[in-house]
């Protein structure tokens, strides 16, 4: 009777040894494949190197921006992800310039952080203009977005790079880059773009967009497509329209 009953636990076990060998070689082979990818874009991080990159985090001061349902404040979500980013460019060689390094902002002579954000891009000569936010709407929209200024071609080919390679290494969107109206994209030269990371009002993407390890897979997500622009590589078509919705 003892071996009618042990045979059917050593099966058992059999079948969760094979579960769990099946299941370390298959994230051993996304881990690789991860490290490879990595590996792909510092390959080409010469196209950064020496590249004059301003990182914009979104808020900060007296303005927090949106707060997710969870209590997740935006401005600490946009610092973040703007610091990795900026790791990210120091390490390809690119003089990055954050328009603010910690939960305060600048406002200068001007009295307004947008412009001041702005002129620090005129001042250190930027090449390109990276701002970082969290969207908000209801509970149920989720996914990074990218903005670009509707008169510059190079911001839509910028935004359409990164959000290539958001949607293709978080997996998260089919969103497309949309133009809009905002004064941080119009009032400059250069390429520059927003980059919405997610939804802060939807509680699964809040608890992403709070989790560290998402933020740094975010920021290199940015930065790989950045290096792919700079690259001359591109990214997919977009299409242009009014955003559906949206929070600065
Ligand atoms: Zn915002």
């Amino acid at each position: 009777m003892a071996r009618v009953v042990f045979v059917p636990w050593r099966r058992g076990r059999r079948l969760l040894a094979a579960v769990v060998v099946i299941t370390a070689v298959l994230l051993a082979w996304s881990y690789y494949r991860g490290l490879q990818e990595e590996e792909t874009v510092r390959a080409l991080s010469w196209a950064v190197a020496n590249q004059v990159v301003v990182v914009d985090p979104g808020h900060g001061g007296i303005d927090s921006g949106a707060t997710g349902p969870g209590g997740t404040a935006e401005d600490r979500v946009n610092l973040a992800i703007s610091q990795h980013l900026a790791e990210f460019f120091n390490q390809g060689g690119a003089h990055v310039f954050l328009t603010r390094q910690d939960e305060n902002v600048q406002e200068g002579e001007s009295g307004d952080d947008l412009v001041e954000r702005v002129r620090l891009a005129q001042r250190v000569g930027a090449d390109l203009f990276i701002s970082i936010h969290c969207n908000a709407f209801d509970s149920r929209e989720k996914g990074a977005q990218l903005f670009y200024d509707p008169k510059s071609p190079e911001g839509k080919k910028l935004a359409e790079a990164i959000q290539t390679e958001i949607s293709r290494r978080l997996a998260n969107t089919d969103r497309v880059p949309l133009s809009i109206d905002a004064f941080v994209l119009r009032t400059q030269q250069i390429p520059a773009v927003i980059v919405e990371v997610g939804f802060i009002s939807n509680p699964r993407e809040e608890k992403l967009l709070a989790d560290p390890g998402y933020q740094r897979q975010m920021a290199f997500a940015i930065y790989a497509g950045i290096v792919n622009y700079l690259a001359g590589k591109g990214g997919a078509p977009a299409e242009t329209g009014p955003p559906k919705s949206n929070t600065y």
